[in-house]
């Protein structure tokens, strides 16, 4: 198993940021042929998942959390710690905050406009640490 960190400067807010390069630069350094990547980020109010990354669905994207999941409700998490991002908890459980993608012929496999993204749901900026896992 191979191991590597990305580590991401985010604004909060669910700033979304490709790490799509990051990921890709891991299978090149760790010259992966075949195999698959699992990356996992650390913490509760941030998530991974993919998106054709471009400003439409970034706007697309943040506006759909809002609807799904709101930043103003009555959250018992908020009530609880005097917290203000109950909302940043729910959204990172529901994307989740690993995700795995496949390598063949050393290539990732994604489509052209599909991109991974770190979200981070916090309130604030934060400094994130993604573990990437390569298994070949
Ligand atoms: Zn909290």
């Amino acid at each position: 198993m191979l191991t590597d960190y990305i580590k991401v400067k985010t604004k909060g807010n669910s700033d979304i940021i490709d790490i799509t390069l990051q990921v890709a630069g891991f299978v090149e350094r760790q010259k992966i042929k075949d195999g698959i990547i699992f990356l996992s980020v650390i913490g509760s109010t941030a998530a991974i998942t993919t998106m054709e990354y471009e400003s439409g669905l970034i706007k697309d994207l943040k506006r759909a959390f809002e609807e799904i999941i709101p930043y103003k409700k009555d959250y018992a998490h908020n009530f609880t710690w005097a917290d203000d991002n109950g909302h940043s908890h729910l959204r990172s459980s529901f994307i989740k905050t690993s995700f795995f993608v496949s390598v063949t012929a050393s290539k990732l496999d994604l489509g052209t406009w599909q991109q991974i993204v770190l979200v981070d749901f916090d309130t604030q900026p934060r400094d994130r640490k993604i573990v990437v896992k390569g298994v070949i």
